[in-house]
């Protein structure tokens, strides 16, 4: 998507160990306008998918998939991230690890939001070794949902989330597919095919 291409050029900064920083539009503070293209950039490309649903993790995967539900008229659910780890009866749990922290958060979803009536479309901010996609995957499974797609707003293509999405055979649209971070400087997927 040209328009996330640019802002990520223009206001994006790179971190030592291959991270990029949006904290001006995605991860602190955040840019509505550029949001709503963002979820009805998802809403369009997955309306035929048979949704019911949207699940996303808390906090950067909530303004897009906010936006795409709106635009699919479906709820949104967030997973909780937890630290403790606290008696949950009516949850469903998995453990994700974060690359960009380096920590493992509990990630849960309550039974009351999630079911095997519910056919979901996931997203998150970004994809990197896929851990936070995998632990979504997971607590689907433990739902009994049927998963019909996910949408990631950044994904790190030189980090084996994308492969780890494609093996399990869900759909996957990336909005921004970033190649590499090299010399500083951020190079999409289409500029490395030209
Ligand atoms: P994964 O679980 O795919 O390894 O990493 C995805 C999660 O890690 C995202 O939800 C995001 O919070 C965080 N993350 C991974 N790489 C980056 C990055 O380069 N920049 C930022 N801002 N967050 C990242």
């Amino acid at each position: 998507m040209k328009l996330l291409e640019d802002v990520i050029r223009e206001k994006g900064t790179i971190l030592e160990g291959g991270v990029l920083k949006v904290d001006s539009f995605l991860n602190h503070q955040i840019d509505p306008e550029l949001m709503k293209a963002l979820g009805d950039e998802f809403a369009d490309a997955f309306a035929d998918y048979g949704i019911n649903k949207i699940l996303t993790v808390e906090t950067s995967g909530i303004a897009p998939a906010v936006f795409a539900g709106l635009k699919l008229g479906v709820p949104v659910v967030f997973g909780r991230k937890n630290k403790s780890l606290t008696l949950q009866d009516n949850m469903y749990t998995t453990s994700v690890y974060s690359y960009t922290k380096q920590t493992s958060n509990e990630i849960s979803i309550s039974k009351d939001f999630l079911n095997s009536d519910d056919r979901v479309l996931i997203i998150d901010d970004f994809l990197a070794n896929g851990q936070a996609v995998a632990g979504l995957f997971s607590i689907c499974k433990s739902a009994g949902a049927s998963i019909a797609g996910v949408g990631i707003v950044i994904e790190k293509s030189f980090q084996k989330g994308r492969r780890f999405v494609e093996e399990s055979g869900i759909p996957i649209l990336s909005l921004a597919r970033v190649a590499s971070l090299d010399d500083r400087t951020v190079t999409f997927v289409d500029e490395t095919k030209e």
